[in-house]
């Protein structure tokens, strides 16, 4: 019996996933390991949040609230929009791409993606029978927004920036990316995912919510993640604003309201705590300089990142050599693209990722 016959069409012409920085090592590492593969805060989450999951941890038995009133009206409230019908939820902003695959696509609908970026999408974008195309960044890593705007075609269906961009860390300015999503024409639906925008440095810096709230009315999304900044990947919580009319369309999706109880109190918990936040995002930035530094000292090309990682390539060995180099010192990094990512850890995670570094190259 030959099992793929009972496939979807898209599923059995799937192309391989490119996701580079999945590995096959396993997930509960030792505390001995340094974990600089997936981007995790190493801080954790806010006081407040790890109370709040105290707290519903004794009541695992009941069910979650379906339409995460909490959570989305904290969001909302935060974000500065009117309520919570312009908020959606999912497990993982993974899943709310998934959920993007699962409505809005039919086979044959073009996407615009930067290349390389998060593979979830062109994953998605595979999955649904479509078709992704692939707009390469810059040299330097960076989106080159008006070739995004020139693939458009009446195929395109939606158009994806993630803004800063992983695995790049590059960042474009708000200002400009503004400009880009209005004059992106109204058939295609735009969508930013701003897993990282909590780490950026630069001033000026503003969430494309900001044009939800000011009436925009050609279809935006603008995804958020818990994982990153808020340190809660392991609870996989993930929200979308948008106008209420396309967040509606998202909970056609059971993934949409399927998301976990304790992940739900605890990133309402975590919204009210912007103040740890911007720590996080301080101690970040000092460690991202310091890596950064140290990588160039040893001659290695750095792209600029305004998140928390670095994506960089060694002056020597392939990049699956530094990976396998540092994971026999217990660093774990990432090697994507032909390159290097790391993630930024603690001083002295970083520290080490320094000195073994420095070993390897030397
Ligand atoms: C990590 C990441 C996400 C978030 O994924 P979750 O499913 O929420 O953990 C989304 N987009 C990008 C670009 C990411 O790097």
């Amino acid at each position: 019996m030959d099992y793929k016959t009972l496939l979807r069409d898209s599923i059995k012409a799937l192309p391989e996933s490119k996701r580079a920085a999945r590995q096959p090592v396993s997930s509960y590492t030792t505390p001995d390991f340094y974990r600089m593969n997936y981007n995790e805060s190493p801080y954790g989450p806010s006081p407040k949040a790890l109370e709040a999951l105290a707290e519903a941890c004794k009541r695992p038995n009941i069910y979650p609230d379906w339409f995460s009133v909490d959570l989305k009206s904290e969001f909302a409230k935060l974000h500065g929009l009117p309520d919570m019908m312009h908020v959606s939820t999912a497990t993982g902003s993974s899943s709310l791409i998934n959920i993007l695959g699962e409505i809005f696509l039919n086979a044959g609908d073009e996407v615009v993606l930067g290349d390389p970026s998060y593979e979830a999408f062109r994953d998605t974008v595979n999955v649904a029978g479509g078709v992704p195309v692939m707009v390469p960044l810059d040299s330097e890593m960076r989106y080159d927004l008006d070739a995004m705007l020139a693939a458009i075609t009446p195929k395109t269906k939606m158009v994806v920036v993630v803004n800063p961009n992983n695995p790049t860390g590059t960042f474009v300015d708000s200002a400009k990316i503004e400009e880009f999503v209005k004059k992106v024409p109204e058939h295609v639906l735009c969508v930013i995912d701003e897993a990282y925008l909590e780490f950026v440095s630069k001033p000026n810096t503003y969430s494309m919510i900001k044009l939800i709230n000011e009436g925009y009315d050609k279809p935006l999304l603008v995804l958020k993640t818990f994982s990153k900044a808020y340190g809660m990947a392991g609870l996989r919580i993930g929200v979308a604003a948008g106008k209420p009319e396309l967040i509606s369309y998202l909970g056609k999706s059971g993934a949409a309201w399927n998301i976990n109880f304790l992940g739900q109190r605890m990133a309402a918990a975590a919204l009210q705590d912007q103040e740890y936040l911007k720590k996080i995002a301080g101690l970040n930035a000092i460690e991202r300089d310091k890596v950064t530094a140290a990588l160039k000292e040893l001659g290695c090309k750095v792209y600029e990142s305004q998140t928390n990682f670095i994506l960089f390539k060694a002056p020597k060995l392939e990049n699956t050599e530094i990976y396998a180099k540092l994971a026999e010192q217990k660093v774990l990094i990432g090697a994507p693209v032909g390159m290097n990512r790391v993630s930024i850890g603690t001083a002295e995670m970083n520290d080490k990722f320094i000195a073994v570094m420095k070993e390897i190259l030397k």
